[in-house]
This record gives structure tokens, sequence and C-alpha cells, in this order.
């Protein structure tokens, strides 16, 4: 297929990369990041989507996808897929959406998740909105970019799947970093704590799969001195997009909200940027209760 991609940052470099490696073909645009192997360069992102069957766009956040959908909407070929891969707000995803089928193209949110080990390898899992046609055009490019690919729904969808599976996610590891805390008060071993608990109602992914604390269950950035990962920045960036979206829908999210404060103290007034989102256990083991 001929692909455009637009964003060749730490995730859509490996992913254009992939895509490339797979046969297709691939011209990207990035306004810094260089194309990686095999991606021919265009000099203007609207060079990379004009021809193009699908154009992917990778980029940081909901107002320069607009920015770059208002460049390339205009160019792009009638019935051509505009595919956004980002982490965005809903409500810029179904602008855009809405912008792409005005103009006679498809269109497709589809967040991933899986991070930039998942990216290189292959292994993202895609989280879509969009018609039915979109997503089966799209379907051989998540195969190669990924190991999953969920319809689930209409535009926007993919957007709100991803922003609440984080929010689970981040309020589910500040509980367990927070645990973790209390039980060294209370003399109790951590790996105790872990044989009990991954094996006990109070088990998930945080505490199975990427235990906060170092030396304690499977490989983890805690075992790695907390170097992400997944940084705690990106966990806020998403947490605050669930309290934007919860804003919008008057939706109570209590846990939520909070999960979000945590993480902004962590980030902004704390030690937290640059470090995997599981810090917060060391942030919590130092700050007692005021
Ligand atoms: P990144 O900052 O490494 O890459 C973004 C790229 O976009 C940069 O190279 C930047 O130069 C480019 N860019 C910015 N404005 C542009 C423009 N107008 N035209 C062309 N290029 C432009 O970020 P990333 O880690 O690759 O993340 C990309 C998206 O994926 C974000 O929305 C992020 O939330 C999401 N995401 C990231 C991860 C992760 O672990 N890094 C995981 C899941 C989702």
């Amino acid at each position: 297929m001929k692909i455009g991609f637009i964003g060749l940052g730490n995730m859509g470099g490996p992913m254009a990369a992939n895509l490339a490696r797979a046969g297709h073909q691939v011209t990207g645009f990035d306004l810094t990041a260089p194309c990686p192997d095999g991606v021919a360069g265009a000099a203007r992102a609207q060079d990379a989507a004009s021809g193009a069957e699908v154009v992917i766009t990778m980029l940081p956040n909901g107002a320069i996808l607009r920015d770059v959908a208002a460049q390339i909407i205009p160019v792009m070929a009638p019935g051509a897929v505009l595919c956004d891969c980002s982490t965005v707000d809903v409500e810029s995803a179904r602008a855009v959406a809405a912008q792409a089928e005005a103009a006679g193209l498809e269109a497709l949110d589809a967040p991933v998740s899986g991070g930039v080990g998942g990216a290189s390898a292959g292994t993202l899992t895609f989280m879509v909105g969009g018609s039915d046609l979109a997503f089966t055009t799209a379907q051989p490019l998540f195969a190669v970019m990924g190991q999953k690919a969920v319809h689930c729904g209409a535009s926007g969808a993919g957007q709100a799947a991803k922003i609440c599976n984080n929010m689970i996610l981040g309020a589910t590891m500040a509980v367990t970093c927070e645990a973790f805390a209390l039980a060294d008060k209370l003399g109790l071993d951590r790996a105790r704590m872990f044989d009990v608990v991954s094996t006990s109602s109070g088990y998930s992914w945080s505490m199975n799969a990427y235990c906060p604390a170092p030396g304690v269950g499977p490989q983890s950035p805690a075992d790695n001195d907390y170097k992400p990962g997944f940084a705690a920045e990106l966990m806020l960036k998403d947490l605050r997009l669930s309290q934007q979206a919860a804003e919008a829908v008057d939706a109570a999210t209590p846990m939520g909200a909070r999960a979000t404060e945590l993480y902004t103290e962590f980030v902004e007034r704390a030690d937290g940027k640059g470090r995997d989102f599981s810090a917060l256990l060391p942030h919590f083991s130092a700050s007692g209760r005021g």
C-alpha cells in the first residue's frame, strides 16, 4: 500500500519502519525526527499525504493533530483513509474525523497501547473508532504494526477506550504503590505481600505484571532504577485527557480525579518527570501522610 506517515518520533519512527519492512511504500514527514530506514522523506506534510491510500499520524497532542489535519486533508486522494494513532482528546478526534469525512475521506482514531517496545516489536494493540470500511482498509497495516486491533465503535470510540483503560491503570498503580508503602510501615515483607496480593483479590496488571517494588515479581522498570517504561508525564497526559472527557460528558470519576492530582503532584512538584510511573512507590515511601 502507498502510505503517508506524519510524526516519526519514539513511536511513529519504528511503526513506519515496520510498515516499510513489510513491503509497503512509506513516505514520512516530521518537523525534527529523522526518517527511519526504508521510509522516503518528504519536505512537507502535504507531500507525504498526497497520493497515499492511507495517511497515518503519530503526533504529541490534539492541537497539533488538528493543525496537521488541516494541512493534509485538502491534498489527500478521494476515499483515502486518515488514521490517527496519537493519543488525543475525544473532541479533537471527532472534529478531525468530521472534517475528513466532509472532504470525501475516511477517518479512524486508532490510539495504541504497548509503548516504544511494542512499536519496535510490532506488537501494539490498536483501539479503533470509525467506519467498518475504513477499519477494513487499515486492518492489514494494524496487523504489521501490532498484534491486536479492536474496532470499538464510531469516531472517538478508540480514544474513549484508551483513556478509560489508562485511567484504570493510573488509579490502580497509585493504590498498588501506596499499599506497598503502607506494608513497609506495618513491617510486612514486600515479597510476601506480592505473593499474597498477586494471587488474591487485590491482583492487577500493576501488581502482577509491572510490580512497582524492585526485586519483587517479574522484571519491571522498578528493577532498572525506575527508568521508563511508561514515563510519569505520559501517564499524567492520559489522566488529564480522561478528566477532560469526563467533564465534557458530566461523568463522575472521583478515583480518576484523585489519580490525576497525585500524578500532577509527582510530575510537577516532585521528582516524577522522566521517571517511570511506578516510581510513585518511592515517592509515597518518602512522603508520609503530610
Ligand atoms: P514523540 O514526541 O517522540 O513524537 C512525536 C513526533 O511528532 C516528534 O518527532 C515531533 O517532531 C513530531 N511533530 C510534532 N509536530 C509536528 C508537525 N506539525 N508535523 C510533523 N511532525 C510533528 O512522541 P511519541 O512518544 O512518539 O508519542 C506519539 C503519540 O503516541 C502521543 O500522542 C503519545 O501520547 C502516544 N503514545 C505514546 C506512547 C509511548 O510510550 N511513548 C505509548 C502510547 C501512546
